[in-house]
């Protein structure tokens, strides 16, 4: 698979990620005689076969063998370590498979597992049934016995139950796998920073070296003079291209438009883009972050740039925050190919109607299209911070509709996520005179815990918003990391929420990430 962060475009029928793979394996003994083997691994390419054929499953699913022994078990999981294309590994027990035999292999995987919990018949065949039946559909005690053996190894894993035809089960298989190819790209992330971070910030830090050990993303500094060599090298022709890109894609306003009194900002703008853009693919950088306290030669902050950047699936963080241009990567790869939206976000203000309190969130700048209810309209503006000519942006206002605000932050001995689930919602009026892009939501499961479990946490301002994916990809993702997750959903009541964290202080505290 590429490592180039462009969106593949779907083709019907086409998985999001072509090249990728979950390993289907199933367990049996050799005891059961090579009949009931081959029966075995009938049943076991059939499900695999339906579960690569589901469309909610997004990479090919390659039916590996029926393992009867350790050594087997062990060589199979070594590959699957080593396997690039390999984003995990699904384990199912048709028959009984005596699990000391998975402990060496288990023990020796890195790649994300899910333990699949189901059946090959979905009915009893009541009239028929005999003990041949019974010997040969025993998943029931056969994936309890591997389940206990995951357990008492501390095997981080998702099970997922039910029969295999179920979409509902098919769904959670791809939902697991999609965070599995967020997480293969955290181990691949390289991440650009222009600039430090705002200075004073507390929750924009964090521990690079950390993120690197735990996450396997690659935090790289640079100084803004190296995105203005870059912007200087870019060719009139790409420039030119660009600016042709947002008049045909925006409402490009007239002051900007080719007659317009102001096209030379729009056409600085462009460059902008073009440099960085250069500079991006040039080191093989999937995201990035910038500041308005360091932009040393650059004549605005980068805003269309960056927005179109994460529109083509670019992590973003402004003010130097790493961490939240990291997870804004990860959850647009994890998104691929799904209807919906991902933007790097803050929390700005509120509407503390009584009854219908609701924060509208918006950035400086950076607000990406993707979650754009309409075309967007290309804009210039005055910036009051940063001290360059006015920038140009994309202005837009959210499409309405459920989504997640999804936070990562460093504690010092550990990161934690936070995960809150949102309705996107239509401001009931204009707004005018606001010239930012912009998201108005409701959160769950009410403004008050929402916010008070926010703060207890620690979380920051910034976040990404997601309309693409549920709670469930992201808790994936958690479990994956092995990194400490507070969800807060209509589930949620505060005190349980405050005891949540103060159970994982003792669960995850002490503890490097
Ligand atoms: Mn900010």
């Amino acid at each position: 698979m590429q490592t180039s962060p462009i969106e593949v475009t779907q083709t019907t029928g086409a998985k999001p990620y072509p090249g990728l793979e979950l390993w289907f394996v199933a367990g049996s003994q050799a005891m059961y005689g090579e009949e009931t083997l081959a029966h075995v691994d009938a049943h076991f390419r059939e499900i695999s076969a339906a579960i690569d054929e589901a469309p909610a499953v997004p990479v090919r699913v390659v039916p590996r063998a029926v393992v009867t022994s350790a050594e087997e078990i062990l060589r199979l999981c070594r590959e699957a370590n080593i396997t690039e294309e390999c984003v995990g590994v699904i384990a199912w027990m048709h028959t009984f498979s005596p699990a000391k035999m998975w402990i060496a292999g288990i023990s020796a995987l890195q790649k994300p597992l899910l333990h699949l919990h189901t059946q090959f018949n979905e009915r009893l065949p009541w009239s028929e049934i005999d003990m041949d039946f019974m010997n040969l559909n025993q998943s029931a005690h056969g994936d309890r016995e591997f389940a206990h053996v995951l357990t008492r190894l501390g095997v981080a894993r998702k099970t997922v139950a039910g029969h295999w035809r179920d979409p509902r089960t098919l769904d959670r298989i791809g939902t697991w796998c999609r965070a599995a190819c967020g997480w293969r790209e955290a181990q691949n992330l390289r991440l650009a920073r222009f600039g430090d971070n705002m200075r004073h910030v507390a929750v924009t830090e964090g521990d690079k070296v950390e993120a690197q050990l735990r996450l396997g993303v690659s935090v790289n500094g640079f100084g803004v003079g190296d995105l203005t060599d870059a912007i200087a090298a870019a060719s009139e022709e790409t420039v030119d291209r660009i600016v042709g890109e947002y008049d045909r894609d925006y409402e490009v306003v007239p002051e900007l438009g080719p007659q317009g009194a102001r096209r030379g900002s729009l056409i600085e703008a462009a460059r902008i883009e073009a440099g960085l853009r250069g500079f991006l693919e040039g080191g093989g950088f999937q995201a990035f972050t910038d500041t308005f306290e360091d932009l040393h030669g650059l004549l605005q902050l980068p805003g269309i740039a960056v927005q179109r950047l994460m529109a083509d699936g670019y992590g973003f963080g402004a003010e130097g925050d790493w961490k939240t241009s990291a997870l804004l990567r990860i959850i647009k790869v994890m998104a691929r190919g799904l209807p919906g939206g991902t933007s790097f976000m803050e929390d700005y203000t509120y509407d503390l109607t009584p009854g219908d309190e609701r924060i509208l969130g918006a950035h400086m700048l950076e607000v990406c299209p993707s979650i754009a209810a309409a075309k967007p309209s290309c804009e210039i503006h005055p910036l009051g911070i940063g001290g360059r000519d006015d920038p140009v942006r994309l202005v837009f206002t959210a499409a309405p509709g459920p989504a997640v605000a999804v936070a990562l932050l460093d504690l010092g001995d550990r990161f934690r996520m936070v995960a809150n689930a949102v309705e996107v919602v239509t401001p009931g009026q204009a707004l005018p005179r606001l010239p930012v892009a912009r998201a108005l939501w409701r959160p769950q499961p009410d403004f008050f815990t929402a916010t008070e479990a926010w703060l207890a946490a620690g979380a920051p301002h910034h976040s990404v918003l997601t309309s693409a994916l549920g709670i469930d990809a992201i808790a994936d993702l958690a479990a994956m990391a092995g990194v400490e997750l507070l969800v807060v959903d209509d589930h949620s009541r505060l005190p349980q929420l405050l005891g949540e964290l103060r159970w994982n202080q003792a669960y995850y505290g002490g503890r490097r990430c």
